[in-house]
């Protein structure tokens, strides 16, 4: 298998609520290494350009809003196969699908504050990475 890298964020609602160790738990707990770490608060502007794919959807400004709206840690994890397995352990956007025991089921409030963001495959983790660590290595 293969050693990845990928992208979270701990969403500003995780923040707020005090949910940053209990995710960094889950991480630690799948054996997630975190390589790369940065506290942050977005402009709305940083908010638009990483989720610039989403542009134009009915949600985006309420998004850029909320992702904007305080502190944010963001994080480079390190692991075997950790693409996709950040997103099993994150569970389905909608807390309410999200399976029993995964982060957005335990932490998160609605569709929108759902507590984490997950790179959902390589070359979104290529950017994403890139976005917030300009210049570090992908794997
Ligand atoms: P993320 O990209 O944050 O890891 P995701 O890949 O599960 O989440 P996306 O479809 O990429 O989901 O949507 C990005 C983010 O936009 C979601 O995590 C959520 O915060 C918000 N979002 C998505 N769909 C909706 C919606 N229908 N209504 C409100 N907010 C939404
Ligand atoms: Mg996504």
């Amino acid at each position: 298998m293969r050693i990845e890298r990928t992208l979270t964020i701990i969403k500003p609602d995780a923040m707020a609520a005090g949910h940053a160790g209990d995710i960094i738990k889950v991480f630690e707990a799948n054996q997630f290494k975190i390589v790369f770490a940065r506290l942050v608060n977005l402009s709305k502007k940083e908010a638009e350009g990483f989720y610039a794919v989403h542009r134009g959807k009915g949600f985006f400004e309420s998004l850029t809003s909320f992702m904007s709206s305080g502190s944010a840690l963001v994080m480079v994890l390190e692991g075997e196969n950790v693409i996709a397995r950040l997103r099993e352990v994150m569970g389905a956007t909608n807390p309410a699908n999200a399976a029993p025991g995964t982060i957005r089921k335990l932490y998160a409030a609605s569709i929108e504050r759902n507590a984490v963001h997950g790179s959902d495959a390589p070359e979104t983790a290529a950017f994403e990475i890139g976005y917030f660590f300009p210049g570090i290595a992908l794997v």
